[in-house]
């Protein structure tokens, strides 16, 4: 009897453990009383299972000036410690590898990326990422099995229910790779593979321009147009992983077929392959997107003209999307964001003069933060080990000792 209520206080004690472990992988350094009210503890139970972390080890005081408090005092928050491990992001896109490494408390330790030959395999891709990687775990004296977990973002649709990259487009090194396996058995951690673009999203939502957003809808406009919507935290991904492909809705039913078998898709009209071929006319046969901002930035006419039906265009898309969802914060990213209201403000006078009253009235359209989408992908596999790791139960595990 004993035996059992000894076994019982002990299960109890560990279940509380792994419960302020999972508050503070997601929200990075806590105060104790944050901590009792969202689990739902006295505060003295916080503080006893905290006080038996910190003296382990496992947890460090981390010390907060209390912003605005007039009595100027130091106020201790807990967080995780960085001798429990770091969570690691890797993004891929056709020509870069990014690597982002965040301590549990949500600092940033290291980003980097190089550049990969675009006709490298996913073998020779993997191998770049984890030269990059472990030399960035290196500098700051860590090794593998200093590593919580792992998010690995490539482009294309990953199946939640097989790991696989789906078939893309012609050159996608992934397409038909079992990516979750493969990163899994190299590295050995538990390993989270998502698309780019939610990667991306994560990034924001976490240490972005969705920071405490209940809800977030991330839109990312390059030569493919993609979505991500966050919930409560936790990515949306659809039955099988195919969720977000906001590029091929289509906003003209009759209009050019697309590759993908629908017809007049958003892509065709907003995509910078469609951006060029407006402008290269009068601009030149060999002008990138750099030149096309550069020219709206300086008044071009043409250019402005053309980013301004980009951004109605996107609008119009997402008006579709509001009345469905009702998203609350739209977050843009992509390169044409850098002209800012020049892209944005067509996109916000769809949604307020066509979406449903409530949710056109309300909805706000932002830019994001991080700018360049590889580095930007990276620090999102780290955030969504920190927002889904404590689902792994190996790693609260290993937390909790
Ligand atoms: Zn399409």
């Amino acid at each position: 009897m004993t035996e059992q209520t000894g076994g019982s206080l002990k299960s109890l004690r560990r279940t509380n453990q792994e419960r302020v472990l999972r508050l503070l992988l997601k929200n990075g350094a806590m105060h104790r009383a944050e901590i009792a009210r969202q689990i739902d503890v006295s505060r003295a139970t916080v503080s006893t299972i905290v006080n038996e972390m910190l003296e382990r080890g496992v947890l460090v005081p981390v010390e907060v000036p209390t912003a605005g408090a007039l009595d100027g005092r130091i106020r201790e928050q807990v967080a995780i410690s960085r001798r429990a491990g770091v969570a690691a992001g890797l993004d891929f896109t056709l020509d870069r590898v990014a690597v982002h490494i965040s301590d549990l408390e949500h600092h940033e330790l290291a980003s980097h990326s190089v550049r990969v030959p675009a006709d490298a395999t996913a073998s020779e891709r993997m191998e770049a990422a984890a030269l990059l990687l472990f030399g960035s775990l290196q500098e700051h004296g860590l090794g593998q099995d200093d590593l919580v977990g792992l998010g690995v973002g490539v482009p294309g649709q990953v199946s939640t229910v097989s790991g696989v990259v789906g078939p893309s487009l012609p050159g996608q090194p992934w397409a038909g790779i079992n990516v979750r396996s493969m990163f899994a058995e190299r590295f050995g951690q538990p390993t989270l593979v998502d698309n780019n673009t939610r990667l991306e999203a994560m990034a924001e939502y976490l240490w972005g321009a969705g920071r405490q957003a209940s809800t977030m809808l991330y839109v990312s406009l390059t030569s493919g147009i993609g979505a991500a919507l966050v919930t409560g935290g936790t990515l949306y991904r659809g039955a099988l992983g195919g969720a977000g492909e906001f590029g091929h809705v289509s906003v003209d039913f009759d209009g050019p077929a697309c590759p993908c078998g629908n017809r007049g898709c958003l892509v065709q009209k907003a995509g910078s392959p469609a951006i060029l071929q407006l402008v290269r006319p009068l601009l030149g046969a060999d002008v990138g997107i750099g030149e096309v901002i550069a020219a709206a930035q300086e008044g071009d006419r043409a250019c402005l003209g053309v980013l301004a039906d980009v951004g109605a265009a996107v609008g119009h898309a997402l008006v579709n999307v509001c009345n469905l969802l009702d998203p609350g914060r739209i977050i843009v990213g992509g390169p044409i964001t850098a002209l800012g209201d020049i892209v944005l403000d067509p996109i916000r006078a769809a949604i307020s003069r066509r979406a449903m009253q409530a949710v056109g009235s309300t909805t706000e359209v932002v830019r994001a933060e991080f700018e360049e989408a590889t580095q930007a992908g990276a620090r999102g596999g780290a955030a969504l080990v920190l927002q889904e790791a404590p689902q792994l139960a190996s790693v609260l595990r290993r937390l909790a000792g």
